[in-house]
Order: structure tokens, then C-alpha cells, then sequence
């Protein structure tokens, strides 16, 4: 894996042991990478401090600020505090360090914390992994400059994708592809599994343990940090709370449910994994757009904080591929599902290709000034809330709502909904997405709702829309999933549910459901359609 460091990777004075007869200490600092295994700045770290005889301890900073500007999820959030004091343990009995976690409440408190805490601690080399959001670069590239002025040595590595962003380019030159087909292509041909690495940390060997001299918001031992973080919880979902758009959300059963679908930590992403890859897989290709079959991983919301490394679900997959189906077998689920691993992937290095996308630009640019979006609130509030009148975008809003997570098939179906039935900005249904979703990610988020705009790269044409009647009966024939969600409707048959014109009849006044507390469906989609088709035809 590639990195970057301030100082070429050169060892800085500070490194040479020489000089001083102090013991070296290094810092490990953990963002998106919440795990031991296959982490691979940690590794790297464990491996150059047992060169030097150098001690290691790590740190993590909580930032709401920065989670209230990406409008980060509480139930995300909520993810992350109970993932931490799991992770300060493992790094304990497993690796001999210490993690810190420190409250950091303004975003650029970052720098100047971190850069104290070097000071204070005699810290001569800190590692991190790569994050390709806005302002995290920004903050890294300012970090680093402010602690090369030190003699600090700052190197970040590249770990979220399977290869390395901007890695795979266009066979005629340097450029990003611009579709995901012959990216995947290159992407399955590059990826070796008898070459790819796992960067497994050894334990560190210096016996000087430290604990970082820290400022009062801090926390060493996992009860401590379990207390830091769910005080800091409460305080962000007192924030949220105040936040008129979401008051149609329980917050506290929407926390339960993820609570009780996501048990945290690296181990519970590896056994979801092994259960997935030993089961699941061998249907995937046929089940995975079938919503009340939870047939899909679910592993999205660890790889999102990175409990869990996409090379090794990259691996696993590949490993029973080759044990069911030898060296050149071919398998329609497993490589189907290891084509989504690359579309995780193509959006980040999509992502570092334009830059404009992190400040919520369209990727094609013209239709940034071509589409009259529309910002009708009590629309956006319709489709927000489950109450739209067609049953499979409600079930799926009100699923979203009530336990943070939402199948593809129906993220796909509800965005184009938002974007074509109603014109309604991409970019508010990618905000409310995030503000939900467990598994909010910048990079995959923004490249679902731009791909389903018809904005984006590799967007569906903006005349392939898709019916939200149809696509029930097809992805959910009896209607068991919208009836689970929407259990007004249990009366109603499916087929009903699936058609427009019979809902309308049923629902309209000395119709057969006329009394059912359901609103008729709140646009007529064919006429919808045409408009959206205009829109995106202007010249
Ligand atoms: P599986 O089907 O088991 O796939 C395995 C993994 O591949 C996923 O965990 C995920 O990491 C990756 N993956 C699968 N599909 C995609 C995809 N289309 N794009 C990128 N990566 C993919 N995914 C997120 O992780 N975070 C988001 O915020 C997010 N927002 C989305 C918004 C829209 C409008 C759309 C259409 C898709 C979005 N996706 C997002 C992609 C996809 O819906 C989820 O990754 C998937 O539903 C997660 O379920 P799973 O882990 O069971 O996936």
C-alpha cells in the first residue's frame, strides 16, 4: 500500500536513537479504521517502533462538530462509541497499547491537540490512514505541515479501498475511468489474491507503557471511554433533536434497532463476514434484490467506521470461490458480490478525481444549471416521512426511519422517486440519507444519489426511470415487505399495491380501502416521468 509523510520517509532526528537515551514513542491515529487486523498504518507502525525499541500508544478524537457539518447519523455515531472501548481493549491484551480517546470539540481543535499531545509526550512519528473527505485532507495537509515545522514525522497510508485511489487508470493514459465497467474490469485484473497483502500488527515489544499526557476531556481505560462516549452522545442527540426535519424520527427505538442488528467491534464484523461468505453468497446474485430476504452482508456499516478491512472480504470471497469452483471457476453470486466491493472502491477514486463532488457538485456539471430542481417542502416532507402514497418508496422511507439502514434496491427505487417523480434536489435526499443511515459514507452515498439523479458517473439515462409500482411487483411480489412497514395496508391485495390506477381506486373516496388511514399516491408517475425527461432534455 502506498503512503504519504512529511518528510520522505526519511527517519528525522528525533528517530535516532542515538541522540538521546530516552525511549522513542510513537502514535498510532485511528479515524475510519476501528480495528486491529489488516489495519495498515498500525501495522506499519507496530512494525517500525519494534525496529526501533520504540513504545506505541493511540488516540482517537471525537468530533461532533465535524459529525453536525457531514451531518453524520446518531445511530452512526452511536456505532462508533460502542466500537471504542472494544477496540481499546483489543489493542491492549493484543498489541500492548493504550488507546486515548480525547473530546475534541471544534474540528480544528484536531491540530492543535494533536500537535500538543506530541510535544507533551515526546512523540516523534505519528501514523494514520488516508481520509478523502474536504475538509480531512484539508486537515491533514495543515497537521502536517505543522508538526514537520516540529521534526514530527506525520505519514498517512492508504487502506479504505482494495487498491489504492487513482491506482486504476484508463489503459491510454493517466485518467480515472468514467464508467464502472471497464474500471471493474482492470480492477478484478490488478487485484492478485495470491499477491494481496494483509497487514497484520505485531504486538509491540517495548515494555514502556505509556499513558498520553492529555488534556481533562480525555479517557484511557474502556469504561472510562464507554462513559466519554455515551456523554457525548446524549449531547449530540440533544442537537439532533432540535433539528425540525427530523421530528418525525424516535430516536430512541431507531437506536435500539441498530443497536441490536449491529452488535460492535472487529470481531462481530468478522463473524458477520464468515457467516455471509459461508451461506449467503452462494445466492446472491438471485436474492440480493429481494428486500424482506435480508440476503445481502449488512457488512456496509463496519466497513463505513472500518471495523472491518475490504481486503479481507475481498479475500474470504475469493477463497471460497477458488475452493467451490478451482483457480478459473467462475460463480455469478460470488463475483457479483465482489463487483460491489469495487463499486465502494470506484466511488472513492472517483471522489479524489473531483474534488468538486466533496462541496455537492454534480459530476456532469451541466445539469447543475440545466434541471429546475424543485425544493417543495411539503413534498421533500412526504417522502422523508413515509407518506407519499406509493407503498414500496413509504415502506422503505419508514424502514430508513425506524432502523437506520435500507436496502440498495429500494435506495435506488426511493432516490429515484425524490429526483424524477417529484424533481426534488439530489442533494436533499443525500443529506437525509446520512442523517439516517448507519452506514453513511460521503463517497458511496453521493455516488448512489448521482447515479440515481442521472447526474453522476455512470449515471442510469435520464430516461430509464424507474416505476416504483413496477419495481414492487418485481423486487417484492407478495408485498411482504411493504406490509411489514406499513401494516395499514395488510388488508390490500398485492396486487393493488403494485398498480397505481387500483390504488387510487381503492383509496379514493367509495373505494374499497376509502377508510384506511393512507394518503392516494401524491404524483401520477407516467406524467411525472415526461417532465423529468423534459427537464433533463433542456437544452
Ligand atoms: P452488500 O450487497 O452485501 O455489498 C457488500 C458491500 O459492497 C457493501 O457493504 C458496500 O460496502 C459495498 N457496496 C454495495 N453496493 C454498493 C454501491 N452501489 N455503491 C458503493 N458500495 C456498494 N453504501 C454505503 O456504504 N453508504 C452509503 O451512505 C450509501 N448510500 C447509498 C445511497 C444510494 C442512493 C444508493 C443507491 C446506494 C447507496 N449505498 C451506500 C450503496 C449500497 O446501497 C449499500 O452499500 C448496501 O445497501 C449496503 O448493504 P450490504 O452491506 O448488505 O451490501
Amino acid at each position: 500500500m502506498s503512503k504519504t509523510t512529511n518528510n520522505n520517509g526519511s527517519n528525522n532526528k528525533n528517530n535516532d536513537s542515538s541522540d538521546s537515551d530516552s525511549p522513542l514513542h510513537y502514535l498510532m491515529w485511528f479515524r475510519r479504521d476501528l480495528r486491529i487486523h489488516d489495519n495498515t498504518a498500525l501495522a506499519a507502525l507496530c512494525e517500525r517502533a519494534n525496529e526501533d525499541n520504540a513504545s506505541v500508544s493511540a488516540i482517537f478524537f471525537l468530533t461532533p462538530e465535524q459529525w453536525q457539518q457531514h451531518d453524520t447519523s446518531l445511530v452512526q455515531v452511536d456505532h462508533i462509541a460502542r466500537t471504542l472501548p472494544i477496540l481499546a481493549k483489543d489493542l491492549k491484551s493484543q498489541l500492548n497499547i493504550t488507546l486515548t480517546v480525547q473530546l475534541c470539540p471544534s474540528f480544528s481543535d484536531c491540530i492543535e491537540s494533536l500537535t500538543s499531545l506530541c510535544k507533551d509526550n515526546d512523540i516523534s512519528c505519528v501514523m494514520a490512514n488516508h481520509e478523502y473527505e474536504g475538509n480531512e485532507i484539508d486537515r491533514d495537509e495543515a497537521l502536517s505541515e505543522q508538526l514537520a515545522k516540529d521534526d514530527i514525522e506525520f505519514v498517512r497510508w492508504h487502506d479504505q479501498c482494495n487498491l489504492p485511489p487513482l491506482s486504476i487508470t484508463t489503459n491510454d493514459g493517466d485518467s480515472m475511468y468514467k464508467v464502472f465497467t471497464p474500471f471493474y474490469k482492470k480492477w478484478r485484473h490488478t487485484l492478485d489474491v495470491s499477491t494481496i497483502q494483509m497487514h497484520d500488527a505485531p504486538a509491540v515489544d517495548c515494555d514502556d507503557k505509556i499513558e498520553l499526557k492529555s488534556s481533562k476531556n480525555s479517557a484511557y481505560t474502556a469504561d472510562d471511554i464507554k462513559a466519554l462516549s455515551e456523554e457525548m452522545l446524549g449531547d449530540y442527540q440533544k442537537t439532533l433533536q432540535k433539528e425540525d426535519s427530523l421530528q418525525h424520527i424516535d430516536i430512541k427505538a431507531q437506536l435500539t434497532a441498530a443497536r441490536d442488528a449491529y452488535p460492535a467491534g472487529e470481531s462481530a464484523a468478522c463473524q458477520r463476514l464468515d457467516e455471509f461468505v459461508a451461506d449467503d453468497i452462494n445466492d446472491y446474485d438471485v436474492s440480493r434484490d429481494v428486500p424482506h430476504l435480508h440476503a445481502t452482508s449488512q457488512l456496509s456499516a463496519y466497513l463505513t467506521i472500518g471495523t472491518i478491512s475490504p481486503r479481507l472480504c475481498y479475500l474470504q470471497a475469493s477463497k471460497v470461490q477458488e475452493k467451490l469452483h478451482g483457480n478459473d471457476g467462475d460463480n455469478e453470486d460470488i463475483d457479483r458480490w465482489i463487483s460491489e466491493l469495487a463499486w465502494r472502491d470506484f466511488y472513492r477514486h472517483v471522489l479524489i478525481d473531483k474534488p468538486n463532488l466533496i462541496r455537492h457538485k454534480a459530476y456532469k456539471e451541466d445539469t447543475d444549471t440545466k434541471v429546475s430542481w424543485s425544493y417543495d417542502e411539503e413534498d421533500f416532507q412526504a417522502w422523508c416521512t413515509g407518506k407519499t402514497g406509493v407503498p414500496l418508496v413509504d415502506a422503505a422511507m419508514r424502514c430508513l426511519n425506524a432502523t437506520g439502514f435500507m436496502h440498495n434496491r429500494l435506495r435506488m427505487v426511493t432516490a429515484m422517486f425524490l429526483t424524477k417523480d417529484l424533481l426534488i434536489d439530489w442533494r436533499l435526499g443525500e443529506r437525509y440519507f446520512m442523517q439516517q443511515l448507519i452506514d453513511g459514507d460521503f463517497a458511496s452515498n453521493n455516488g448512489g444519489w448521482q447515479w440515481s439523479a442521472s447526474t453522476g458517473t455512470d449515471s442510469a439515462p435520464y430516461f430509464r426511470i424507474m416505476n416504483p409500482f413496477s419495481q414492487g411487483s418485481t423486487h417484492d411480489k407478495k408485498a411482504i415487505f411493504i406490509k411489514t412497514w406499513l401494516p395499514e395496508l395488510k388488508d390490500i391485495p398485492a396486487s393493488t399495491l403494485h398498480s397505481e390506477d387500483k390504488m387510487r381506486k381503492a383509496l379514493a373516496k367509495g373505494g374499497k380501502f376509502a377508510d384506511i388511514d393512507y394518503p392516494v399516491p401524491m404524483v401520477e408517475h407516467k406524467s411525472a416521468r415526461k417532465l423529468a425527461i423534459a427537464e433533463f432534455k433542456k437544452e
